[in-house]
């Protein structure tokens, strides 16, 4: 099947799965199976997949001796997109003010969450047993054990080749493998969305839970949507040359499956397989982005700036400019700290909340709509990671001429 009739099949699968979700309510919960199955065979690829590219991308690297060039500019461009992205959300949550005169008595009860934090932050990035940490799905702990693995070989020097054409080998076959679970795409999305869909007891109960707190709503969408529509594509464009639309039609697969699944760290392995498609060299995809899936989220830093402004906003607290700004800070290090899986960001917005002296109960407040704002702002991670690659590749060195 050419790529362009996949990439049809799968819009075609969302579709279908949307009407089925909106129609048959919690009926569409019965095909939740298929999509799980789907999902499951994503992440299988995800930490073999995360492990061989990074030790191949690493040991390149290294040998080249481009590692702290290359480093420094994938955090650089990290820092300055998250940084735009949560300046933009609180922007525009001061502007629309979705939380004004929003009912907070009416709201449903706080969920048991679990607190983030620096400790943990930093506790997820050495984990003391590396297969207890796979057996965990730890992408992070995997990740710094895969790069520094990868540094070692190449500073063993000859010894460490036969190692090195090892991974890459099995590197080439987990994408190839990746290309062949697409196939799957147009039913796995399909299923997932008409799942979650119907869970959320269908299109009129969906619809009626996003016009609770439309507003907010709006504020997130409409931000994420600037931020993926003006200013990820004006970055791409001015430092690397390329037309954005086609880039983002070329990355149109990783972004459905990250609408479908949610999960940036999940929707990992296509992401990769459609950046290297789209003229990324392979070192440069295989370094920025497991790294960005687990650090690099712009959808979800602009999410945590607006909900927790919407939140004091509903409780009708003033938070100062130089409140502000420590939610601003919070906000990227929540979204640096929240992992690439379903609803990380809401769990990790507790610090942001914690900082300021907001009411935790105000997570209840968006929590009905948060499953749908999870899909739309994972979509922007992507695109984000996706974007970065592009742009440390350009300017890497033995970067090719600007390419169109
Ligand atoms: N689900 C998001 C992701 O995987 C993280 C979040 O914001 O909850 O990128």
């Amino acid at each position: 099947m050419r790529q362009a009739t996949l990439l049809k099949a799968i819009v075609v699968g969302v579709a279908v799965g949307v009407a089925v979700g909106w129609t048959a309510g919690e009926r569409a919960v019965a095909v939740a199976w298929v999509g799980d199955l789907f999902l499951n065979a994503l992440k299988t690829l995800v930490l073999p997949l995360v492990f061989c590219s990074m030790v191949e991308a690493m040991a390149s690297i290294v040998a080249s001796g481009d590692l702290g060039r290359m480093a420094k500019r994938t955090f650089l461009f990290y820092l300055a997109t998250t940084t735009a992205a949560v300046i933009l959300g609180l922007v525009l949550v001061n502007l629309m003010k979705p939380g004004d005169g929003v009912v907070v008595g009416s709201l449903s009860q706080p969920p048991a969450v679990e607190g983030g934090g620096i400790e943990a932050i930093a506790g997820s990035l050495v984990s003391g047993n590396i297969f207890a940490a796979a057996v965990a799905f730890q992408v992070l702990a995997v990740l710094v054990f895969a790069l520094a693995f990868g540094a070692a070989l190449a500073a063993v020097g000859e010894k460490g080749k036969p190692a090195v054409l090892f991974f890459a080998s099995c590197n080439q076959a987990l994408l190839h493998l990746v290309g062949w679970l697409m196939y799957a795409a147009p039913v796995g999305v399909g299923a997932l969305i008409a799942a979650r869909l119907g869970q959320a007891g269908g299109g009129a109960a969906f619809a009626a839970e996003i016009a609770a707190i439309g507003r907010y709503c709006v504020a997130v969408i409409f931000g994420l949507l600037v931020h993926a529509c003006v200013v990820l594509p004006l970055a791409l464009w001015v430092l690397t040359g390329r037309s954005p639309r086609r880039y983002a039609a070329n990355m149109a697969e990783a972004l459905v499956t990250a609408f479908s699944t949610a999960s940036s760290s999940a929707t990992l392995a296509v992401t990769m397989r459609c950046v290297e498609e789209n003229r990324v060299r392979p070192a440069t995809a295989s370094f920025v982005l497991p790294l960005g899936a687990t650090v690099n989220m712009d959808g979800t830093a602009l999410y945590e700036a607006i909900a927790a402004m919407f939140i004091a906003q509903a409780w009708g607290v003033e938070l100062s400019l130089g409140a502000q700004a420590v939610v601003a800070l919070t906000a990227t290090l929540a979204s640096i700290g929240a992992a690439g899986i379903p609803q990380a960001g809401l769990v990790t917005m507790i610090m942001v909340l914690e900082a300021v002296g907001l009411p935790l109960e105000g997570i209840a407040a968006i929590l009905a709509v948060d499953w749908f704002l999870d899909r739309c702002r994972t979509t922007v991670n992507v695109w984000g990671d996706a974007v970065a690659a592009a742009v440390v590749d350009a300017t890497a060195s033995g970067a090719p001429e600007k390419a169109g």
